[in-house]
């Protein structure tokens, strides 16, 4: 289905809402301080505050990116919201799946970069989850899930690859991905996304669901 350029209009106009546009631009800020705040030394003597820190901060990331795209002012579930932090923040533990062990020191210093770090990964899983939503005939407050996990998981890839590139598995690595770009891939996903959720009609029934008024 071809939308009309109205829909087209409709839909960025509904993905570029005012208090959308201020809260991307404060997760920009966000992700522009945050990675300042770790370098503090009371963070950084410790290799758990580290990494948990680190990892606290791609929940965040995640939870702020759902936030703008179920819209922030209106009734926001936070169910959702933890849902989404926890899904940008659990793919770390594959470091030690991949290190069999909970030693923090093996899971850091691992040979290859583990599974879930291959951006690859992110359209399969997605696809996959959306086809299973499909075929399943899940309830329409289901359709939210693919796309969350794509926005939640592809901000945690696009963090690490400040420092490791992006791997996109079974091509190889890109060279690490320059700060700005990241603070702006970030901050702007969630409209990305937004925007192609109303175009496929996807963001209409997360709207219904959250209860949200949809007015032109
Ligand atoms: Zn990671």
């Amino acid at each position: 289905m071809m939308a009309s350029e109205a829909e087209k209009t409709y839909a960025l106009l509904q993905s570029c809402s005012t208090e959308s546009l201020i809260s991307s631009f404060g997760l920009g800020i966000f992700c522009l301080a945050a990675d300042r705040l770790l370098q503090f030394s009371i963070i950084q003597q410790s290799d758990w505050i580290r990494a948990l820190s680190d990892n606290a901060v791609h929940s965040v990331i995640g939870m702020w990116s759902w936030a703008i795209v179920t819209g922030v002012k209106k009734k926001t579930d936070f169910g959702e919201v933890i849902l989404a932090g926890f899904l940008a923040s659990v793919i770390d533990v594959d470091h030690f799946f991949l290190a069999r062990s909970l030693s923090l020191k093996a899971a850091l210093t691992l040979p290859q970069r583990p599974f879930l770090h291959c951006s690859t990964v992110i359209p399969i899983v997605a696809l996959t989850l959306k086809f299973t939503v499909h075929l399943f005939k899940l309830k329409d407050s289901w359709y939210f899930l693919p796309w969350m996990l794509f926005i939640s998981w592809t901000s945690h890839h696009i963090r690490d690859g400040i420092r490791h590139g992006l791997w996109i598995c079974p091509f190889g690595k890109t060279s690490p991905v320059p700060f700005w770009l990241y603070v702006v891939t970030t901050s702007s996903l969630p409209h990305v996304c937004s925007f192609i959720m109303y175009l496929t009609g996807t963001r209409q029934k997360i709207s219904s669901k959250h209860g949200l008024c949809i007015d032109v």
